[in-house]
């Protein structure tokens, strides 16, 4: 009998099992199949045999017991791909698999009847309800759903039954699909044809000529938003899959742009799988089967898409390249668009990396000739880039606040706007009312009892949220420190003070400001689906909206052309993290979101308003400069060698007792040691000291990080401590390969 390897998640390694004969002609790679493991019976997924694989005799090998679904989950050309991520994060296959694949869902199908001659004399006079059915089977051509017919005929089932039995009638299966590939309208803003630019030509031409070379050729596509990047990956997808090879798009949040989706499909009239997480399984699962069998070239999703099943890769688009969220923060631990790269790489074909503001990885890539160049400088048309102005808080006299937060400049630029029938957008990266609670006599502060940090004050629903760990809780009545007392039990203690700021005391600072004004917010309180935010952008394209008041969700790539004005609140936020990309997300923050302000006949205008007006990442937004940005901030990434000049590890332990993943990390750094000494490993180490946020969901946090200049080193240093690292359950530990994480 011949042999098959099944990979059974959470297990690390393929078990070899007996393929019986009856399953042989259904079984390939990809299939989902239960099989016997000790005394129960569990879900794996076929995988080749090893090259030159012997079975082993030593024990008796049991047979796979069922497949579960006739077709695979995934394609066998996929597998080097998930070998590589695993060999990569120093992960196993399986738990590759499993983060590739969405969750499977039943199938369901239809059954469809149809008559099967016109003229029978039959053997024996139909019933009463046998021939209700035969009656409407004659008058109707098509093939008609079981489902319908019972619904329309009581006790259909067993007459069709009968009459299948009988040869009258004939049945079949059918399974459903597709329900939702195209069920969204494509809305009548979106353009169905238009001439590309000089600029957006030259670099169509370039990604055409890397394609037809067949060879691996990654690019950066750099452009400010707004300059036409989204007109290339449409033209270059449209190129590549008339070629019948297919086309992969990568965007940081698919909930956040819907747009790009009806643009594509307005423009190619084709259909696109959809892939995120945030779908419905049904609607995920069934874009993953078009892709899988065939019958759709065009794959586009969040993060999770680089692993989509598509045959014959001939492109791929990673929009927003920069953005952070490409990074999996959780079980493993891949980056989006590095994979994408890799995936590239072994489909020899482009890949484009689009972005207004590369990441400083990308930029030196750029320089160091590893990836072409392609730029858009302008955007079509006359539109110049918005003015930019600084406006100092430590100049503005409290006294001269129009409110809280809004500066006379700001105040100024909102009226006029106003006046002047155009939309603005303001951006505060923060959500919520109040950032902390604070006891006015004790100065105690209120934190989330699981985690170290303070609790968020939410207004709209007066409560508390740890954004660390999701707690939600009543505020308090009581000081519980000192006790100092409410005098109302609906409204916060007087003597609680409300700290800093979030998206929702701004937006009730700017309704007093401009009552008569039709205000709208956008953070993620106020979407839980991608239908709100396509509704909450949709009243802004309309007009309906005059002022959306939002976190970074506003800064990501929409193009509403009414928007003439961009402030941001306070510049400052998230500046002064314990994190060496803190000034990069800055920069690349407000540079987006200076981008959304000025469209084709509109100049923009962008407020920033900030207590640093001398950090680099507020200087280069003015001056739009992100070279000198990059230059600078390259400078001092290579002075301390963090990435791109480095690669880097970060290990988390975390456990319910303070101090037991410090002393985790102090016998990993012992090891390391050791490791210098025996296998001549350069990497550099530093900590182990507690995590900047030391505490989150009741356990206590502890990381350590090394810096290496060879991925391979840092693979084998992974390896090295999972091997040696004695199990504990009350330690937890993270490895985290390229972190994007510092908290
Ligand atoms: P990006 O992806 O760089 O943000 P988009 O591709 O979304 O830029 O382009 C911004 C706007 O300009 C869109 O409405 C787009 O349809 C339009 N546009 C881009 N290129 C052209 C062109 N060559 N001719 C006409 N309109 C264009
Ligand atoms: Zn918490
Ligand atoms: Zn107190």
């Amino acid at each position: 009998m011949e042999v098959v390897n099944v990979v059974i998640p959470p297990l690390p390694s393929p078990y070899t099992y007996l393929l019986p004969e009856r399953l042989a002609a259904h079984i390939q790679v990809g299939c989902e199949v239960e099989v016997p493991l000790g005394s129960r019976s569990v879900v794996g997924y076929v995988v080749p045999l090893p090259d030159g694989h012997e079975v082993s005799t030593k024990f008796e090998l049991k047979p796979i017991s069922r497949i579960r679904r006739v077709h695979p989950l995934f394609l066998k050309s996929q597998l080097e791909f998930f070998q590589w991520v695993a060999d990569y994060y120093a992960e196993s296959l399986s738990s590759v698999i499993e983060t590739a694949i969405p969750p499977p869902v039943p199938q369901k199908f239809e059954h469809y009847l149809s008559l099967v001659a016109q003229d029978l004399t039959p053997d024996r006079k139909p019933g009463k309800v046998e021939q209700q059915i035969l009656s409407v089977l004659q008058a109707q051509p098509e093939p008609i759903s079981l489902r319908i017919l019972a619904a329309r005929i009581k006790g259909a089932r067993p007459a069709v039954k009968r009459l299948v039995e009988r040869g009258l009638v004939t049945m079949r299966e059918q399974e459903i699909l597709d329900q939702h590939l195209l069920s969204v309208e494509v809305p009548s803003w979106a353009k169905t044809e238009v001439t590309l630019s000089e600029a957006q030509q030259a670099a169509l031409n370039e990604v055409r000529s890397a394609f037809t070379s067949g060879k691996y050729s990654p690019f950066l596509l750099d452009g400010v938003t707004g300059s036409g990047k989204t007109e290339v990956y449409i033209e270059a997808a449209r190129e590549v899959v008339a070629t019948g090879r297919s086309v992969l798009v990568i965007v940081p949040e698919i909930a956040l742009t819907p747009q790009l989706i009806d643009r594509f499909r307005a423009r190619l009239g084709t259909e696109l799988a959809v892939l995120h997480s945030g779908l419905h399984p049904r609607v995920r699962w069934d874009g993953w089967r078009a892709l899988l069998e065939g019958r759709c070239h065009i794959g586009i999703g969040a993060r999770s898409a680089v692993f989509a099943p598509l045959h014959n890769l001939g492109l791929i688009i990673v929009d927003e390249e920069h953005d952070s969220s490409y990074k999996q923060q959780e079980g493993l631990r891949y980056h989006a668009r590095d994979l994408a790269l890799v995936r590239a790489k072994m489909n020899s074909c482009p890949v484009i990396l689009g972005t207004a503001t590369p990441s400083l990885e990308t930029f030196s890539n750029v320089a160091n000739k590893k990836y072409g160049y392609l730029r858009l400088s302008s955007r079509p048309g006359t539109t110049l880039p918005p003015t930019i102005e600084v406006v100092d808080l430590n100049h503005v006299k409290p006294w001269e606040m129009k409110s809280r937060s809004v500066s006379p400049k700001l105040y100024d630029a909102l009226a006029s706007t106003i006046a002047a029938g155009n939309q603005t957008f303001i951006l505060y990266n923060r959500r919520g009312f109040a950032s902390y609670l604070q006891c006015e006599r004790c100065e105690e502060v209120v934190k989330c009892p699981n985690c170290s940090v303070t609790f968020t004050y939410h207004k709209n629903n007066h409560s508390l949220v740890c954004h660390y760990c999701g707690t939600h809780a009543v505020p308090p009545s009581t000081c519980r420190e000192c006790e100092s007392l409410s005098t109302k039990s609906s409204a916060l203690p007087a003597n609680l003070l409300q700290r800093g700021s979030g998206t929702e005391r701004i937006y009730d600072e700017l309704r007093e400001l401009f009552p008569d004004v039709s205000m709208d917010r956008l953070d993620r309180d106020a979407v839980t689906d991608g239908d709100q935010y396509r509704r909450i952008l949709d009243r802004m394209r309309s007009g309906e909206t005059s002022v959306l008041v939002g976190t970074q969700m506003i800064a990501k790539g929409h193009d509403l052309p009414g928007v003439t004005l961009v402030g941001v609140v306070d510049c400052d936020v998230g500046l002064h993290m314990p994190d060496f990309r803190a000034a990069e997300r800055v920069f690349q923050l407000l540079t987006q979101a200076s981008g959304r302000s000025g469209r084709a006949d509109k100049a923009g205008q962008v407020i920033l308003q900030t207590r640093v007006p001398k950090h680099p990442s507020i200087v280069s937004t003015e001056a739009h400069d992100y070279r000198s940005f990059a230059l600078a901030e390259l400078e001092t990434r290579k002075m301390l060698r963090y990435p791109p000049f480095s690669r880097m590890l970060r290990i988390v332990a975390s456990s319910a007792e303070k101090s037991l993943g410090g002393a985790t990390l102090e016998q990993f750094a012992r090891e390391l040691d050791d490791l210098r000494e025996s296998h001549g490993i350069k990497c550099s180490v530093l900590g182990p000291c507690a995590a900047p946020i030391e505490k989150i969901k009741t356990l206590w946090r502890w990381h350590l990080l090394v810096k290496s200049s060879s991925p391979k080193e840092i693979n084998f240093v992974v390896r090295t401590l999972q091997l040696r690292r004695k199990k504990s359950k009350q330690v937890r530990v993270i490895f985290d390969i390229d972190p994007q994480e510092m908290l």
